[in-house]
């Protein structure tokens, strides 16, 4: 059996258009992280840890994947 740990952190946006995605779901009335990518940071977390348990390298960085 393999383990993955993933983590990710992004800072809120002064920007009050950006969204607010986490675990893929849109959080309409909160403001949203900054980022390239669509700044979910409990998806990258969960794609991380998956990641990093097949590659058994560590974090991959999920952050720098583009929106879906
Ligand atoms: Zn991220």
């Amino acid at each position: 059996m393999r383990v993955g740990i993933g983590v990710d952190v992004h800072r809120f946006s002064s920007d009050e258009k950006r969204e607010l995605w986490l675990g893929g779901l849109l959080w309409s009335e909160e403001s949203g992280l900054e980022g390239h990518s669509d700044s979910d940071v409990a998806a990258h977390a969960i794609c991380d840890a998956l990641l990093s348990a097949v590659s058994g390298k560590g974090l991959a960085g999920a952050c720098s994947l583009p929106k879906p």
